[in-house]
């Protein structure tokens, strides 16, 4: 479990009394809580100037908040499994990993962590939005990870209890995190996905910065799946090296191995990607990483990839062995391309 130590806590006055907002702070360790400042909105200061990214490191503060505006967003083409329909829901920014390719670099002024306790709100609008497009797909941690602080915020038990009541809605919990002892006390649902981004093991390691070994995260799924909870795996982002294809079946190998790959829900495939924006970011913030080994280029959608044959040939070795595996094919799907 993550125990983060946060230079300073602000809270938005207006929600200090919210029975959330109390819980997040009993949680938070003691030196946190000596440092809580009381703010009237976090626009006021997150992002406002320019904090480096590299900062999270070592003076990450957390915002504790109430999100404004648009509270569930609908997700880009090529998001999920085609066909339907996929909004997600902002209940927090930031992530307290690190990993070299994250889109994170650059999107916000500051990787400060911001939570947001409204959950009332976020719920009934879900609810709404549920109504509205029978069978659709939510995803939380869009902009976060989505179990890495469930700790602290206690927003599983949210999930579990709404989506009890929207069984026909399908919620997906996109983590990398092992951070699953809530979720092993609570009763599965057949229409909530936890679903792991796992990667070979080198890059777990070298470019997945601060986020747990792979070996952690298969027997995290492999508890999960024990408990009854469905899982989803996302071989995302596939990343180029002088022996991807080797590493990638020992990869697949692993998984066979070590977790039920034929009880997992889905399997997405995606190669690393950049915006432009991002891209520069990474240059600047990772000059050292592995990922410069491979080709990137600018594709048809302005991002930054490997050339499309380059990506293709990727994509089908990896497709071809999950289904050696026995994954049935109609559960794989190439993410974003
Ligand atoms: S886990 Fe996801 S959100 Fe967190 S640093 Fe890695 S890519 Fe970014």
């Amino acid at each position: 479990m993550e125990m983060i130590l946060f230079k300073k806590v602000f809270i938005e006055k207006n929600i200090v009394n919210v029975e959330t907002t109390k819980n997040i702070v009993s949680r938070l360790p003691k030196k946190s809580r000596e440092n809580i400042v009381y703010i009237d909105s976090y626009q006021d200061i997150f992002g406002k100037v320019k904090k480096p990214y590299l900062q999270k490191r070592d003076n990450l503060n957390l915002f504790i908040a109430e999100k404004k505006g648009v509270l569930v967003k609908e997700a880009p083409e090529a998001y999920g499994l085609s066909g339907e329909k996929h909004f997600y829901f902002i209940n927090s920014y930031n992530c307290i990993y690190e990993c070299e390719y994250c889109y994170l670099q650059g999107f916000f002024n500051s990787p400060d962590i911001v939570v947001f306790t409204n959950w009332d709100e976020i719920k009934k609008e879900i609810k709404s939005v549920a109504k509205k497009y029978p069978g659709s797909w939510f995803h939380a941690g869009e902009f976060s990870d989505s179990l890495a602080l469930s700790h602290l915020t206690g927003e599983l038990g949210h999930y579990f209890k709404l989506f009890k009541e929207l069984p026909e809605a399908k919620l997906e919990l996109r983590t990398k995190s092992i951070n699953i002892r809530e979720a092993l006390e609570i009763d599965p649902l057949n229409n909530v996905i936890f679903s792991f981004s796992v990667s070979t093991e080198d890059a777990c390691k070298n470019i997945d910065l601060k986020t747990p070994p792979l070996k952690h995260r298969l027997k995290a799924i492999k508890e999960l799946q024990d408990r009854g909870h469905q899982v989803g795996l996302h071989l995302d982002p596939i990343i180029w090296s002088p022996n991807w294809s080797e590493e990638h079946t020992h990869l697949v190998e692993k998984l066979s191995r070590e977790i039920s790959l034929d009880k997992v829900s889905y399997i997405s495939l995606g190669v690393v990607r950049f915006t432009e924006t991002v891209y520069h970011q990474f240059k600047k913030n990772y000059p050292a990483s592995s990922i410069h080994q491979g080709e990137l280029t600018k594709s048809f959608d302005q991002k930054i990839r490997y050339p499309r044959a380059l990506r293709n040939k990727m994509l089908s070795f990896v497709r071809e062995s999950l289904i050696f595996r026995e994954v049935k094919k109609e559960l794989i799907y190439d993410c974003m391309e």
